[in-house]
Parts: C-alpha cells; sequence; structure tokens
C-alpha cells in the first residue's frame, strides 16, 4: 500500500467508539448525536425512497437539493447563489473536504491550516502533494495573531482551510479574526476551504458568519456543510459545496471520481430540511447549548476544568489538574476502564505542537445519558 496510508493509524474516533462498545463505556468521544433526527426530515426521504428517487442522480446533486441549498444561503447569510453551477452535493462534507483538496491543490502548493484540526485535512494535503503550513492557536480562547499568518503565508501558498466553528475547542470566529484572514487570503491571491458543517450549532446568541460573504471573499471561498450535523442525521453522509463556478468546476471534477453522486432519497430528505422555518435551527442551537451547560456544570461538579465552547457539539476539559500519571491518550482509555466514560484525546487534533492536557466530551446526547456519565465519573473521581 501508499506508506502514506498503510502506516496512519485508524482515525481516533473509530479507536473510541470501539473501546466504549467493547467496555460498555458511555460514548462521549465521537460526536453523533443519540436522538432519531427530525420526524418531518425522515418521512421526506422515506417517501423519496418509496416513491422511485432511487437511480444515479445528477453528477452535481439532485436540481432540489442544489436549489435548497442557495436559498438556504440566501436565507441566513444573504448570499446570492446561482444554484446550478455554484452547488455540489457530495457524500458527507468528508468528501467535500477531499474533493476541494484535490481538486484545488497541485504538488508543491503551499496550505496554510490551523491547529487543533479535524483529522481528516492533513492526509489528503499531503495524498494531493500539498505542503501543510501550520498556525498553532493558543489556549485558552485559541487566539491567533497577524504575525502567525505573516509567517506561514507566502506567494506559494494556494489555500487555507478553516473550521468555523471549530471542532474539537468549540471556537467560533469573530469577524475582525475572519477579516485578517481574508486580508492574507487576497494579498497572496489565495483560496480558503470552509469547513462550516458546525454552521447551526453556534451559541449564546452569537452569529455564524461564513467568510464568503465578507467583502472581496466571495469568489476566494469554498463553503462546505453537512446535513449531518444540521439534521442531526450523521449518518446521511450527505454534504454541499458552494463556491464560484471557476472555483467548483475542479472540485466536481476531483467529486466525480471519487463518489460521482449520492443517494437520492436522502437528497430529498435534506433538500426538505433546509427550507423548515427558522425556529427548527434556533431550537437545534438553543436545545445544543442547554446540554452544553448541563455537561459543563455536571463535568466542574465532578473537579474537572473546562473550557468555553462556544459552538459544535463539544468542549474540553484540561486534565493537567486531575493528578494523573499520563497523557490525554492513557486518561481517555483509563477513563474508559475504569469510569464507563469515553472521550477523545485532543492530541489527535495537533500535528505539529504536543498539547497533552486536553480531553474532548461530546454533549450532543440526551439528558439522561449526559447525567448517567456525569454519575459514573463522580463515582471514580
Ligand atoms: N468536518 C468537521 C469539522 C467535522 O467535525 C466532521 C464530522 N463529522 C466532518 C467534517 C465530516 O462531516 P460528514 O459526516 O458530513 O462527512
Ligand atoms: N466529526 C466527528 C467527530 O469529531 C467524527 C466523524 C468520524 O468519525 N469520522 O467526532
Amino acid at each position: 500500500g501508499n506508506p502514506l496510508f498503510r502506516d496512519m493509524p485508524t482515525t481516533v474516533f473509530e479507536v473510541m467508539s470501539q473501546l466504549a462498545l467493547k467496555h460498555k463505556s458511555i460514548n462521549l468521544g465521537q460526536g453523533f448525536p443519540d436522538d432519531r433526527g427530525p420526524p418531518d426530515v425522515l418521512q421526506a426521504a422515506a417517501d423519496a425512497l418509496l416513491n422511485g428517487y432511487n437511480q444515479y442522480p445528477s453528477m452535481m446533486g439532485t436540481p432540489e437539493l442544489r436549489q435548497a441549498v442557495a436559498n438556504h444561503a440566501k436565507r441566513f447569510y444573504g448570499l446570492d447563489v446561482d444554484w446550478a453551477r455554484e452547488v455540489l452535493v457530495t457524500s458527507g462534507a468528508t468528501e467535500a473536504l477531499g474533493a476541494c483538496l484535490f481538486g484545488l491543490i497541485e504538488p508543491g502548493d503551499e496550505v496554510v491550516l490551523f491547529e487543533p484540526m479535524y483529522d481528516s485535512y492533513l492526509p489528503i494535503i499531503k495524498q494531493a502533494g500539498g505542503i501543510p503550513k501550520l498556525v498553532t492557536l493558543k489556549a485558552p480562547d485559541w487566539s491567533f495573531t497577524r504575525e502567525d499568518l505573516e509567517r506561514v503565508f507566502s506567494p506559494r501558498t494556494k489555500a487555507l482551510v478553516i473550521n468555523d466553528p471549530l471542532n474539537p475547542v468549540g471556537k467560533v470566529y469573530r469577524r475582525d479574526e475572519l477579516e485578517l484572514i481574508g486580508e492574507f487570503l487576497q494579498r497572496f491571491d489565495a483560496y480558503a476551504i470552509c469547513d462550516e458543517v458546525y454552521e447551526h450549532l453556534v451559541f449564546d446568541g452569537a452569529a455564524h458568519i461564513p467568510l464568503m460573504t465578507l467583502p472581496g471573499l466571495r469568489n476566494r471561498c469554498l463553503k462546505v456543510g453537512s446535513a449531518g450535523k444540521t439534521f442531526s442525521l450523521t449518518g446521511w453522509k450527505v454534504g454541499y459545496v458552494t463556491g464560484a463556478p471557476e472555483l467548483l468546476q475542479p472540485v466536481a471534477k476531483a467529486h466525480q471520481f471519487m463518489t460521482f453522486t449520492t443517494a437520492p432519497n436522502l437528497q430529498a430528505g435534506v433538500a426538505y430540511g433546509l427550507g423548515k422555518d427558522r425556529a427548527y435551527f434556533d431550537n437545534l442551537a438553543s436545545s445544543m447549548q442547554a446540554k452544553r451547560d448541563r455537561l459543563a456544570a455536571g463535568l466542574h461538579d465532578v473537579g474537572l476544568s473546562v473550557l468555553h465552547s462556544g459552538g459544535s457539539y463539544f468542549l474540553l476539559a484540561d486534565i493537567s489538574s486531575v493528578g494523573f500519571d499520563g497523557d490525554d491518550v492513557s486518561f481517555c482509555l483509563h477513563l474508559t476502564e475504569a469510569a464507563g466514560v469515553t472521550a477523545i484525546p485532543v492530541s489527535a487534533f495537533f500535528a505539529e505542537t504536543p498539547v497533552r492536557n486536553y480531553i474532548r466530551f461530546c454533549f450532543c446526547k440526551q439528558d439522561s445519558l449526559l447525567d448517567e456519565a456525569i454519575g459514573r465519573l463522580k463515582r471514580y473521581f
């Protein structure tokens, strides 16, 4: 096999989920909700499946879903998107990111990334022949400076990858931070791949700001979304990319030989869902915010020090003060076996900086399960 893939470890989410199953541990590791998803969205997909939506749709995605993605961009962000030329449907955001990176990057191109970062980015960039240039965000607010960007941007910079809200820490980028990034993109004539899968999971009344909406950036950005997160249906693997026609074209070419297309009945369900009224989206964020608060309070009671999360499914706890002799990986293994609660070691999200003192908990779970996990941790600590 290709040594890049042959010698890499299995993704931390799969490893920890299997470990949780083996030990009958409560899985607050991998990010997936444990409710059934919106019944009307499920019904729309079921109806489509029974009504003949079962053959290959267009490689770009069904017209209904592409129109729905464009309408969603207009409704929430005021973006004018030409559904026929500027929207591509993919098999999850994972494939969207792969197609964007393979479509854009040529060997020797430099790609700017912020760490901590989602684990699928680096392997794809390397396989495409790209050279990663990392900025390490600084805890506790995961900040970066102009000097950080000066250090990593160069005339060889082809693209930047940004994940906002940021998995695993729950950072929501401020407008001034996005403006600074935008200034560098324009100065170095670079593109941005914007992983915005948690766009509807932003808390405390804050608003998600797509980088694409900033002045001068409309045609430099590929915006990636996921039905998995927006409808709590992570197994559906329906994603979408929005971007200017010239930018989207090579992405679509990469996509056509990765998956070519995505189940049309699921696309129908998502097309319906994106048209749901505002209350659905508001309620998604507010109910998740309540779960964040519930888990944060419980972890605090147990004696863990919890970092603020402004968005996503996740929050971090700092384990430096618990007196455990070992790193985040051994702590997560130990916690699964000894306490029956599984978290994700955050070192898996760092490539350059050895950060070993944070673990990530997922809070998109039934309140009863969160309470049960806290109960187990109380008995353990
Ligand atoms: N990006 C980030 C930051 C994620 O957390 C996830 C989560 N699963 C993905 C991409 C992949 O999304 P999908 O399941 O739609 O492939
Ligand atoms: N995005 C999910 C997480 O961060 C995991 C997705 C996966 O398992 N590939 O937990």
